[in-house]
């Protein structure tokens, strides 16, 4: 098993990409926190891992909230007495042209996705330090970490921003031992790509149809989404990767989508 006893805290993983993480953490042996807005389908997740033999809590956590977020953290350090690995996932999507998106959306978009990747890293950094174990963090990015789409535009940005806290934060922890790299997803349908397909058909005047084939997979090598397998493996390799030599690096998983 490659993650025996770590300490792994994923946000947002009551759903989709971060519970697949969770339970893949939790299969490699990892004790591994549920960190979500929504407390009911984080604990259904804790229970199901716990039930199959793992090691797993469920904390509430809005990612937005410097208070929540330091509460829970604290909560699962006195449970677990540490943090080894942190995926900063929690993220929603939120789709219009430019001139027509509310400032508003704007801001809550970029508070989820930076806000949420920067405060879950300040108070776990100083448990990695204290262990002298170091950590791995993780951030979820996107193919959107490297490339534009139309109507994206608050989610293209922050995406892109992650990578920066990411080699900052890379260079910050390297000498306590602490790695920080992102995962490039491209189109997982998971329930945030699902509410996607109508919403760009409306938008764009196309097919749901036209939307999978001729927007989300157009430019990948075979047609084909992004399994939540393939992106969870990619979180354990960056996990369970145990030196300094895998850090401040951006990995695209996509299907051809993306080539570095
Ligand atoms: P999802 O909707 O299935 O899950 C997102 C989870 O985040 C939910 O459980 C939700 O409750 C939680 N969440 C939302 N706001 C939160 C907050 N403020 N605090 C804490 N938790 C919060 O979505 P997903 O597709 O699994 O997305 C997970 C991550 O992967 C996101 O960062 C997303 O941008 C990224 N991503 C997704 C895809 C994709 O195609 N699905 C591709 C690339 C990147």
């Amino acid at each position: 098993m490659k993650l025996q006893q770590k300490v792994c805290i994923v946000t947002g993983a009551a759903s989709g990409i971060g519970k697949e993480i969770a339970l893949t953490y939790a299969r490699e042996g990892g004790r591994v926190v549920i960190a979500d807005i929504n407390l009911q389908p984080a604990q259904a997740v804790a229970d199901a891992i716990t039930a199959s033999g793992g090691t797993a809590m469920a904390v509430a956590m809005d990612v937005t909230s410097e208070s929540e977020v330091d509460a829970a953290v604290a909560k699962v350090v006195a449970a677990y007495g540490g943090v080894d690995v942190l995926v900063s996932n929690a993220g929603v999507q939120i789709v219009y042209p430019v001139e027509e998106f509310p400032f508003a959306e704007w801001k809550k978009m970029l508070a989820i996705h930076l806000d949420g990747a920067f405060l879950t890293t300040k108070a776990c950094l100083p448990h990695m330090k204290a262990s002298g174990r170091g950590g791995s963090i993780i951030y979820m990015g996107s193919v959107h970490s490297k490339e534009a789409s139309m109507l994206k535009a608050p989610y293209v940005t922050a995406k892109h921003g992650l990578i920066g806290l990411c080699k900052t934060v890379a260079k910050e922890g390297g000498q306590h031992g602490i790695r920080a790299n992102v995962i490039c997803p491209g189109f997982v349908r998971t329930p945030l790509v699902e509410k996607q397909i109508p919403e760009q058909a409306q938008a764009l005047g196309i097919s749901e149809a036209d939307v999978i084939s001729k927007v989300m997979l157009k430019e990948t090598v075979d047609g084909e989404f992004t399994t939540l397998q393939d992106v969870a493996e990619v979180a354990l390799l960056f996990a369970g990767f145990e030196s300094n030599a895998l850090t401040g690096q951006s990995l695209v998983v996509s299907h051809g989508w993306f080539m570095q």
